[in-house]
């Protein structure tokens, strides 16, 4: 299915007004698997408005109008549409009711072409405005799905969600299903991760695979579209798993989930406690899990050792490692995690030491970080980490290293 959406308004040529409403319909239309081709903007002039229309029966399935449904003489969009698919207008009592009533409420009087409103095409279905007085129109005809909404964004917006979207929905799955799932990757930059698919995103055309960045992380978007639900999801099944034998390791969860989550969830189920030792992160680690509601259940504490006193006296980092290596190093990391760990008396301990710049610290460059993970009974893990961006950009980076080091 591939739409366009035709803005109605000559103060949308004259550049009173941006066209917001073709930037939210096409978002939302893209939630819902449909992609937007064009986007016409055409004046309050009858003639061209015709001429736009008929261009776009040539090219699109699904033609949405925003503007002009209102009740002065340069609104015309409804009437132009029925009239070039050779459709009549009929008052709709429905809809002449809940004008009446709504100017009685204002306490202002009904004027004649206001009565216009109610008018609508033979045939559509009327798409409730809760906001204003000006009715939506939804029709299908010749294959194609006509939408008429009304132009100012707080009538459009409510309607399109509320009425729009459901009658779009209906009409979908009369000929297609469309699933999508997002796979989110983390420790993999997206350009890497869109060249280690590409050949399966050159060679998919349905299900489809989009890369796209959410939150600085490399996401995929399969979206699949058959007349079963099963068969849909039974393809999406099948790209994922040609997907995650490419780039399984760099995976972490779908749609809607964080790398915070994740752990959290995964904390929750193995019944596992967590503390943490945080020195350039600053306690960014503790503040992601304390997010969630419950987390007591799976975090005890951090102990912040921003300063080097701190690491060396709460922490008991022994004043040899410090001297001989620094406290940006493999070494203090083990120190920290493995010494937080018995101090909370936690399962896992986990530490951040590094430098997030913007100068050197102890000869290391910016971007230096050693993550230190203590497994109660496991041999001590640490990541070494070369990290660039800004001073926020690694500290933030650095936190999703660690929740990402503790799901793999
Ligand atoms: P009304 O009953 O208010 O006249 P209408 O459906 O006739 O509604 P228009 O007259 O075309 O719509 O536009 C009304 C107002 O809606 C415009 O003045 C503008 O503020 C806003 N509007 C119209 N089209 C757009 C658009 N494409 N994007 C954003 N805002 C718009
Ligand atoms: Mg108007």
């Amino acid at each position: 299915m591939n739409a366009e959406i035709i803005a109605v308004g000559t103060e949308l040529l004259l550049g009173q007004i941006a066209n917001t409403n073709a930037q939210f319909l096409s978002i939302v239309l893209a939630r819902i698997g449909i992609n937007v081709f064009y986007h016409s903007v055409v004046g309050d002039n009858q003639a061209r408005l015709i001429e736009v229309i008929e261009t776009a029966n040539k090219r699109s399935d699904l033609i949405i109008f925003t503007g002009g449904l209102g009740p002065t003489k340069d609104d015309l969009t409804k009437e132009t549409v029925a009239s070039v698919l050779s459709l009549r207008l009929a008052e709709d009592s429905n809809v002449l009711n809940k004008i009446d009533s709504y100017f009685k409420r204002q306490n202002r009087q009904m004027t004649e072409n206001n009565r216009k409103q109610a008018l609508v095409i033979e045939g559509s279905t009327v798409l409730q405005n809760d906001f204003g007085t000006a009715p939506g129109i939804a029709l299908s005809k010749n294959d194609r799905i006509y939408m008429l909404f009304p132009g100012p964004p707080s009538e459009l917006k409510p309607m399109f969600n509320n009425y729009g979207r459901p009658f779009l929905l209906e009409q979908l799955e009369i000929k297609e299903h469309i699933e999508s799932r997002v796979l989110k990757f983390f420790g993999i930059g997206e350009s890497q991760l869109e060249t280690e698919v590409l050949d399966l995103i050159d060679a998919q055309s349905n299900p489809t695979i989009a890369p796209l960045i959410e939150d600085g992380e490399a996401t995929l978007r399969l979206t699949a579209k058959d007349l079963s639900f099963e068969k849909a999801t039974k393809m999406l099944d099948e790209v994922e798993r040609a997907i995650q034998n490419r780039v399984g390791q760099y995976f972490y969860g779908y749609n809607g989930s964080t790398l915070y989550k994740e752990v959290f969830e995964l904390l929750k189920t193995k019944k596992m406690t967590v503390s943490s030792a945080e020195s350039l992160t600053g306690g960014g680690f503790a503040n992601e899990l304390t997010n969630f509601a419950g987390s007591s259940s799976v975090f005890k504490g951090s102990i912040v050792c921003y300063d080097t006193e701190v690491k060396r006296n709460i922490l008991k980092v022994p004043n040899d490692v410090i001297a001989a290596h620094g406290v940006v190093s493999q070494e203090c990391a083990q120190y920290m995690a493995e010494n937080v760990r018995q101090l909370l008396n936690t399962d896992i301990g986990i530490s951040f030491t590094g430098v997030a710049g913007p100068d050197k610290q102890e000869g290391k460059p910016v971007g230096t970080v050693f993550v230190g993970i203590a497994i109660n009974g496991k041999k001590t893990k640490i990541f070494t980490l070369n990290l660039a961006g800004s001073r926020s950009g690694i500290r933030t980076k650095s936190v999703k290293y660690g929740y990402f080091h503790l799901l793999k």
